[in-house]
């Protein structure tokens, strides 16, 4: 060996193997978008989620069977897209833990759990799920629950760095995942309903070093925050709000998903959450459009800089977070090659803005949108109609409610047949104003009377479309429909198939045609978006199994042992079936020790702390059929003191007392003597 070979092997043994030959994934690997790959969240930095693969095909696709199988250890919402990069396949489940497989045989190589406390599962809004993974040269990175971002070596899983994104001691959470994007790691956070303040974070890829950050709305005590954003805070987004709630928690607009770089325009485009609290009149006394919430943000990727933004909700009053799949594509408009930026907004309307300098193409309703009867084109804002703010003592009943139109599953786009395919759902909602409002910290803070409308008119049980969206032509060219409102993201491929899961059903349809050419039952319902890879000529398509998320919380179906389906053409493998669920058996109230409570109060506190994860549907535990509500002494030791905190039951000490702990269960057990609700699900334990 010369000098200086010798010299090259001394430094990579001391910059690690990955830092020599082997670079890992980088951008040239991104943009060159090799179809054997899934490289990043959304396949390519245009998050497409098109795969040029086309082995599995129409002809084909009736061949596709199981080829290996994973389990995982947790039974909530599984929405990771998995990723594979030279042959390992990575993914994550709910708790921010991370997966490595050998992508060709399923053999498990490593796997990394951050040991996100349990009572952190509080502060997530909508379910304790994560959305995957960012692969940058020979690391692999999680954002977790708790707001930290970590590298991990790619190959065997080991922590690199370690960053705290976020204030512990407030409810943030990280759900998204991150992206790697010119030698850096951004991510958002999530956290809009408590209220925080919501904010995107770039970090050196290599050192965990923070190079920039932006906030999505003003810093309440008018000070700047010596962040990217200050300028803009100054000069424009600060004039937009007034006095309020905001002050107290911050104002949301939590960048909780979508985060697309484009090389063309050399932009990055964030979409931020809905505005806290909900209600403006309480956010804000009902005044400004309340930037940046509710918006899409472009800013500059080396240094945060502030380009444009499109608010697509201006003083969001419904919860119409603006952090759905942002998608850029090259689409001929008017004659020419127009290069624009996609989104189906939570609020109903598929949104076209252009990349360059976010001016708004189009704007058109892809479900049933009773909130605004219009874009208007020339000012780029919502028609809004009559009552649709609910001011004023007044209750408004409308669609799209709160779980949007569309919510953060991803949809795909296929170039060939120039659609957009939207996983959309019809859910109305009842929005009522309160009497009074009082500000909680720590909890949930929407600015919401209790709702006594719905369903007050004719109105259409929830359901759920697959919509194969032009948005050239701003129509449909076909719809598929569900009795499932809340299902799986969406996979497009060049063998002019799109994968999406409804119920219990992954099914493969006809692009052009909408037609059903395969299904596969997978036993629990998936919410993820499926993948593709191809390894020694072979394709995969690789699919996260696990029920939840922020419409999965309500219930509809029962926990189960979160899985990894991988398919292949002529593959048989048969997964272990699921086990049955366990029942919760109605009380046996004879063995109640009996409460004075007062229960009125205790349905008050049930209403705010309880029922997101307790609902009638049941999610997590049915509280009105747990034997822990019968004895004073442990209901307390768990409600007050915490003793299931490693189960995801945070200690609510910090928001009652002995006094209203005892009123919670004087209600519960009330409920418990009411006839169990039909078809309740039951529910396991779990963590
Ligand atoms: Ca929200």
């Amino acid at each position: 060996m010369n000098r200086m070979l010798r010299w090259a092997a001394v430094l990579c043994i001391a910059l690690s193997v990955t830092a020599c030959g082997k670079a890992g994934v980088d951008a040239k690997r991104i943009e060159a978008a090799k179809a054997s790959d899934w490289l990043t969240y959304g396949r390519t930095y245009d998050e497409q989620r098109f795969s040029p693969l086309d082995q599995v095909n129409k002809d084909t696709v009736g061949r596709l069977g199981v080829a290996w199988w994973a389990s995982f250890d947790t039974d909530r919402g599984q929405e990771a897209t998995p990723l594979v990069a030279d042959g390992i396949l990575y993914t994550t489940t709910t708790w921010s833990k991370v997966f490595a497989f050998d992508a060709k045989s399923g053999k498990p190589l490593w796997s990394y759990d951050p040991e996100v406390p349990g009572e952190k599962g509080f502060n997530a809004c909508c379910d304790v799920v994560n959305r995957g993974v960012a692969l940058w040269k020979g690391r692999a990175y999680v954002g977790t629950l708790d707001g930290r971002l970590i590298a991990l070596d790619a190959k065997t899983g080991k922590v690199a760095w370690t960053v705290q994104t976020t204030d512990p001691k407030l409810p943030y959470t990280i759900t998204g995942a991150p992206r790697a994007i010119k030698g850096k790691i951004l991510i958002g956070n999530g956290g809009a309903e408590y209220p925080v303040r919501g904010y995107v974070s770039a970090y050196d890829a290599d050192t965990g070093k923070l190079d920039w950050r932006f906030q999505m709305t003003p810093n309440p005590t008018g000070a700047p925050d010596g962040a990217a954003s200050d300028k803009i805070m100054k000069d424009v987004a600060s004039k937009t709000w007034s006095d309020g709630a905001w002050k107290e928690g911050g104002g949301g607009a939590t960048p909780w998903d979508a985060i697309t770089y484009d090389p063309k325009t050399d932009l990055v485009y964030v979409g931020t959450g809905n505005a806290g609290p909900w209600n403006s009149k309480v956010r804000s006394g009902g005044k400004g459009d309340n930037l940046f919430a509710a918006s899409i943000v472009a800013l500059r990727p080396d240094t945060g800089e502030y380009v444009w933004h499109y608010q697509t909700t201006p003083r969001d009053d419904w919860d119409f977070d603006a952090v759905q799949h942002l998608m850029v594509a090259d689409l001929p408009i008017g004659g020419k090659t127009q290069h624009v930026v996609m989104q189906a907004n939570k609020n109903g309307f598929f949104y076209v803005l252009d990349a360059a300098t976010g001016k708004l193409v189009s704007a058109d309703k892809f479900v049933l949108t009773t909130w605004a009867d219009k874009v208007d084109l020339a000012t780029g804002r919502p028609v809004e109609a009559a009552g649709a703010r609910y001011e004023n003592g007044k209750e408004q009943e409308q669609t799209p409610g709160a779980l949007g139109g569309h919510n953060w599953q991803p949809m795909a786009f296929s170039p060939k047949e120039g659609l957009v395919f939207i996983p959309a759902q019809t859910l109305y909602m009842d929005y009522a104003d309160p009497k009074e409002f009082k500000f909680i910290p720590g909890a949930w803070n929407l600015g919401l009377g209790p709702a006594t409308l719905s369903p007050s008119h004719a109105q259409p049980a929830p359901f759920g479309q697959l919509i194969a969206w032009d948005p050239v032509a701003k129509t449909a060219r076909w719809k598929a429909d569900f009795a499932e409102p809340w299902r799986s993201g969406v996979l497009a491929t060049a063998g002019g198939l799109v994968f999406h899961a409804a119920g219990h059903k992954f099914i493969a349809f006809d692009a052009a045609t909408g037609k059903a050419l395969w299904s596969y039952d997978t036993g629990a319902a998936p919410i993820a978006a499926s993948s593709t890879y191809s390894i020694d000529g072979d394709q995969y398509v690789a699919l996260m199994v696990g029920f939840g998320g922020a419409g999965g919380m309500g219930g509809g179906e029962p926990r189960r042992k979160g899985r990894l389906l991988v398919f292949k053409l002529d593959a048989k493998v048969v997964p272990t079936p699921f086990p049955a669920p366990i029942v919760q058996p109605p009380l046996d109230l004879a063995t109640a020790t009996p409460s004075k409570g007062d229960v009125t109060k205790g349905a008050a506190l049930s209403q705010q702390f309880c029922v997101t994860c307790h609902g009638a549907g049941g999610y997590l535990p049915v509280l009105a059929r747990s034997p822990v509500i019968l004895d004073p002494v442990g209901f307390k030791a768990i409600v007050l003191e915490g003793a299931k905190k490693p189960h995801g039951m945070a200690p609510f000490r910090r928001f009652f007392d002995e006094t209203s702990a005892e009123d919670l269960r004087a209600y519960l057990l009330s409920e418990a003597a009411k006839p169990p609700p039909t078809g309740a699900p039951q529910m396991t334990h779990g963590r």
